[in-house]
Parts: C-alpha cells; sequence; structure tokens
C-alpha cells in the first residue's frame, strides 16, 4: 500500500502573489492603529516571514509597546484593509503559474493530501486563497498566528493534518514547498524534503546555495512537479 503523502505549501510567492496587497493593508493598519504615516517606518521584509514576527517588529519600530489587546486590534485592522484590498478594482494579484492545474492535478492522487505552512494569519490565508477559489483544496495547516518563528510550525502542521486525517504521516512522506530560504531552513527544522520554486522575491541562484531537496523555477511543467511531489 502507498503511505499517505503529506505536501505544505507556502502562500506567498509559491501560490499565488498579491502584487503588494499583503503589505499595503499591513501599512494601512500603522496608519489606522499606530496613528502615524506608513513611511516612518523601515521598510518591511516580509519573505519567510511570519505575521505574528512581523505585528511585533511593527511595534517595535514604532516604540509602541504590544500588549495583547493593541495586538488584536492591530491584526483586526490588518485583515480588514486585506479583505478590502483583495477585492477592490485596484487589485492587480494572480495565481502563479499552472498553481490550479498542480492542485487539480493532485487532487487525482489519493494517497496524497495538501496542507499549508504559512507565516500568514489563518484569517488572511482564507481571504487569499478565497480570492482565487482554490482555497477548498487544502485541509488544515500551520499558521502565522501559531508562532511568531517559522521554524516551530512544521510539526504544527503536521500534528493538526494527522489529526484531521485520522492518521499519521511519516517525516519521509513530508515535503514542504515554498519560494524562500526561511522556507527551506523550515523544511530542514521539521526534517523534511523542500521543494523550492524561485516564483517569489528569490531566483534560482539565490536558493540554491540553501540546497533544497529540489529547485524549480516554477510550476509551469505541471506533470514533472506531479512526478516529484507525488513519486
Ligand atoms: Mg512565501
Amino acid at each position: 500500500m502507498t503511505k499517505p503523502r503529506l505536501l505544505l505549501f507556502d502562500i506567498d510567492g509559491t501560490l499565488l502573489d498579491t502584487r503588494g496587497s499583503g503589505a499595503g493593508a499591513l501599512l494601512d493598519a500603522v496608519e489606522d492603529v499606530f496613528g502615524v504615516p506608513r513611511d516612518s517606518l523601515p521598510p518591511l521584509d516580509l519573505a519567510g516571514a511570519t505575521d505574528g514576527g512581523v505585528v511585533r517588529k511593527l511595534f517595535n519600530d514604532a516604540g509602541l509597546p504590544m500588549t495583547e489587546e493593541r495586538a488584536q486590534a492591530y491584526r483586526d485592522s490588518y485583515l480588514g484593509h486585506l479583505k478590502r484590498r483583495l477585492h477592490s478594482d485596484a487589485f492587480a494579484g494572480r495565481l502563479l503559474p499552472a498553481i490550479t492545474e498542480l492542485l487539480d492535478a493532485l487532487g487525482q492522487h489519493d494517497h496524497v493530501h495538501l496542507g499549508l505552512l504559512t507565516g500568514n494569519l489563518r484569517t488572511g490565508a482564507g481571504y487569499k486563497l478565497s480570492r482565487f477559489q482554490i482555497d477548498h483544496h487544502f485541509i488544515d495547516g500551520a499558521f502565522g498566528d501559531d508562532a511568531e518563528e517559522r521554524n516551530l510550525l512544521g510539526p504544527i502542521a503536521v500534528e493538526r493534518l494527522a489529526k484531521a486525517r485520522g492518521h499519521g504521516f511519516e517525516i519521509e512522506e513530508v515535503i514542504v514547498i515554498g519560494d524562500t530560504p526561511k522556507d527551506i531552513a523550515c523544511a530542514n527544522a521539521l526534517g523534511a524534503r523542500c521543494l523550492a520554486v524561485a516564483t517569489g522575491a528569490f531566483g534560482v541562484d539565490h536558493l540554491s546555495p540553501h540546497r533544497p531537496w529540489q529547485l524549480l523555477a516554477d510550476f509551469a511543467e505541471t506533470q514533472r512537479v506531479v512526478e516529484l511531489l507525488v513519486g
């Protein structure tokens, strides 16, 4: 019998590109909740970051104490702006090449289970995926609300998926799919393989030195990607 396979997908730069809507919403919330202009803070470095970590850094940069109440107000404001931006007429985001084809093809394999391993807040992840109608492919996952440190998210994702499916996954059968060196490090911390894809902020030349199990320029060749992920 084929062993169950678990594929844990990152979102931004891996499945889709919001074309700055996520970063824009984070800064909208800075203006709303902190009451300071967006360009008064240092530039955001979001690649591979978790939203929890980003929120802590923003409070730090603004010199404001982060109480749980204020952090909640910030998250609520961010999520409201994110939703608005994702559905605005000016939204220019897109799915990355052949993502729909890839998710549909993976769905044909009964032993393959899809989850999320993302720094997005759970609610924000849902907004982004449902904007492109791909949310139904994913059973559950680990999110930016679970830990500020990305490397802590892997075991949480595996445990949630095992619980949702009613069976465990051998670590050899887990593959993390992401677009940044932090995704590769996160796979290493979990003891899982990483398929890295250069559709985000990092090119092949920048990802290669981090030695992922596999490295692709993009997912355009669906059949080849499926063979790697399923075989
Ligand atoms: Mg990413």
